[in-house]
């Protein structure tokens, strides 16, 4: 299947299978989200989810937590992954965001990568979601699901993901396209097991064709052929010594 096709399949499918898909962080606004995307680098949502209500509570503009201390706002997320540098970053970027953007948080994806703890990646998460740019966010999953599914093609760096998908995805699907490749790969396409056989794309799938060549089933067949066989020596040693047992007890007996 020519790689255009696998595009066209792709958004075929999650366009009128997961039409509105959204990020599974909690928030409430921009600054808010900001926040709840620095947290998750290297973290899950749902231990995000379970640290922001409070910090979100406790500090409530840029200008609030900007006062704050890093030690203060690390008693809050002390059970995210990098609590020290994390607390760190937010104070940095509230203090940037006061600073030198009204206390506002910039569009600009330049202009995001500018705070403290925002690579390209978040940057891209805010742009697509909050303000609706034609960007794409590549984190851990969309990078394998991308290249499993055959969107991509020896990409070996976030960059040349992003700068593939950029390419081929219709501009207008690019920010939901990072949500379709993120639950896809928090679902169905898992890093160790991915389950293909219930995968409902796995009809245009690369890593799927691949394993499922006419090559890959004889082989398969192959296997299991070997298989039983082995099993059927082992039966057959194992009557053997079963029989050779009870002719001695006979003897004994005699
Ligand atoms: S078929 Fe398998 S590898 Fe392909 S997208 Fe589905 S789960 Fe992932």
């Amino acid at each position: 299947m020519l790689k255009l096709e696998r595009y066209r399949h792709f958004v075929d499918y999650f366009s009128k299978h997961q039409p509105n898909p959204v990020t599974e962080l909690h928030y409430g606004n921009p600054f808010q989200l900001l926040i709840a995307v620095i947290l998750s680098a290297q973290c899950t949502d749902k231990r995000i989810n379970q640290v922001t209500p409070a910090l979100f509570g406790k500090f409530t503009t840029p200008e609030e937590l900007a006062a704050s201390t890093s030690d203060e706002v690390f008693t809050y997320i002390r059970s995210v992954s990098y609590p020290n540098n994390k607390a760190k970053h937010l104070v940095g970027m509230a203090k940037m965001l006061v600073e030198q953007f009204n206390s506002e948080v910039p569009s600009d994806i330049t202009d995001l990568q500018k705070l403290p703890g925002v690579g390209r990646k978040t940057a891209n998460v805010i742009a697509s979601v909050i303000f609706d740019l034609p960007a794409i966010a590549v984190d851990t999953h969309v990078f394998r699901v991308a290249g499993r599914i055959g969107l991509t093609t020896n990409a070996r760096t976030p960059l040349a993901v992003e700068k593939q998908l950029t390419e081929y995805l219709p501009k207008q699907t690019l920010g939901i396209a990072h949500h379709w490749l993120i639950l896809h790969g928090r679902y169905i396409c898992l890093a160790r097991s991915p389950k293909c056989e219930i995968c409902p794309i796995n009809w245009f799938c690369k890593y799927y064709e691949r394993n499922n060549t006419e090559a890959a089933l004889l082989k398969a067949e192959a296997l299991k052929a070997k298989k039983a066989k082995e099993q059927q020596k082992k039966k057959k040693q194992l009557n053997t010594i079963s029989k050779e047992l009870n002719k001695r007890s006979v003897d004994k007996d005699i």
